[in-house]
């Protein structure tokens, strides 16, 4: 008998056919003698519908209330497959965050897992129950409701089977596993066998959002190996762990791309010590990620600095920065460009072979694409493009690397 926790995403419990197709393959699983714990996430699109009716009410609404709010998605979610599960003749529980004991720490809408206090969970295991744990939501030390940032089921399933000791972790989802591409945008794309946890987590980073990058985090941190497979058919889909020497030897895993990027640029910045650790601080004290930086010296002996965020974040950023910038020079001012994208190619193999970069670089160039910045890791390339090119860019690249063909 296996421990097994499965977890299953919005568009899986998108339906009340598609929950019960859910029951039937806990029921199944529970029939071949394991104990099942379902992670579940709210029925797809109801967390966008609930950000829209809360901004209903003002561009910022209070994060507390929005926790609230958003947990009731997950809520709905466990209830109903609990009773299909009851239809089926299963005995099963939900159980929401704070009745699995998840403690969270961090700020509202983006909770961290801290501990999970899994003895409620395991008592109604070893009663001979099925579980049905809300995804995305945790609890604070204080009793409030945390929830996990976008796509936080993940997090919530890895770090549920890490906690009770599960033998395996599936991620059940709407694709058959993780693929060299989104092949909703590269139709060719080929389901990888394995990938190991840096290049996940870097794919994941990069807006490949089959994974929320911080579950993936998590499950390096505390090993725990697990497989993302379709909650649809029975193909096998993707194991995601440590890697190792018989990994499929390629030079680049796959592509990702993220939209809706924008581009900072400060100009006029004193050439002195100290100057970026202040913009830097601005940016990260109103909590906002950046990621791709670049900085040089004009020709006026001013620096500038450029960097990439989500375009959501444009506003915040300004607001952040006007004060700052007030204080360093009244030279220093801001510009920003929305409407790009990023397109980025990672592989553990980068750290061995070399000229990767002008591959990438030649395939957009031929397909006619603009690169505008440019950033590099030990394992990953990245560059932005315009956002109208991005599924173009992303198509060149796949091709430029025969990431269709499986290695030889
Ligand atoms: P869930 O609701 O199950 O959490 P998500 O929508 O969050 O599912 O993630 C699954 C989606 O991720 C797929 O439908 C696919 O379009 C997208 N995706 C992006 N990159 C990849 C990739 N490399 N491999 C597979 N799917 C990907
Ligand atoms: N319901 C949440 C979201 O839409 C969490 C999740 O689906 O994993 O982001
Ligand atoms: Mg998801």
């Amino acid at each position: 008998m296996a421990l097994i926790v499965q977890k299953y995403g919005g568009s899986s419990v998108g339906t009340i056919d598609r929950i019960r197709n859910v029951a039937s393959r806990i029921k199944r699983t529970r029939d071949e003698g394991n104990q099942v714990v379902a992670v579940v996430s709210a029925m797809g699109g109801v967390t966008d519908k609930l950000i829209a009716m809360a901004r209903e009410f003002g561009d910022n609404p209070a994060e507390r209330e929005m926790d609230v709010l958003l947990s009731t998605g997950e809520q709905q979610s466990i209830a109903l497959l609990s009773m299909a599960l009851h239809e089926l003749g299963v005995p099963a529980l939900s159980v929401t965050g704070r009745q699995a004991g998840i403690r969270t720490t961090g700020s509202h809408t983006r909770g961290r897992i801290d501990a999970i206090n899994s003895d409620y969970m395991l008592g109604c295991l070893n009663a001979g129950n099925s579980l049905v744990v809300a995804g995305f939501q945790g609890i604070t030390n204080d009793g409030l409701i945390h929830t996990l940032g976008r796509g936080g089921s993940d997090l919530t399933a890895i770090a549920v089977a890490s906690a009770i000791g599960a033998d395996v972790c599936q991620i059940l989802t709407d694709v058959d596993g993780v693929y060299t591409c989104d092949p909703r945008v590269v139709p060719n794309a080929r389901k990888l066998p394995e990938i190991s946890y840096d290049e996940m987590l870097e794919l994941a980073s990069s807006g490949a959002k089959v994974m929320q990058s911080r579950s993936v985090e998590f499950a390096k941190k505390y090993g725990v190996v697990f497989e993302v497979r379709s909650s649809l058919n029975d193909n096998p889909g993707t194991m995601v762990l440590e890697e190792h020497p018989d990994m499929e030897n390629v030079v680049i895993r796959g592509v990702s791309i993220e939209r809706s990027q924008a581009r900072v640029t400060i100009i006029g910045i004193p050439d002195e010590p100290g100057m970026s650790a202040r913009i830097l601080s601005a940016l990260g004290d109103a909590e906002i990620n950046i990621d791709m930086i670049i900085s040089n010296i004009a020709s006026d002996g001013y620096a500038r600095h450029s960097f990439t965020m989500h375009a959501n974040d444009l506003g915040r950023a300004q607001a952040a920065l006007k004060p700052v910038l007030a204080e360093i020079s009244d030279q220093a001012k801001v510009e920003t460009e929305a409407g790009i994208a990023k397109l980025s190619c990672v592989g553990i193999g980068m750290r061995t072979h070399s000229g990767v970069a002008a591959t990438m670089f030649k395939a957009l160039g031929e397909a006619g694409i603009n690169i505008g910045m440019i950033s590099t890791s030990e394992i990953k390339i990245a560059v932005t493009v315009d956002e109208t090119r991005i599924e173009d860019a992303a198509r060149a690249v796949h091709e430029a690397f025969h990431l269709d063909e499986a290695p030889v």
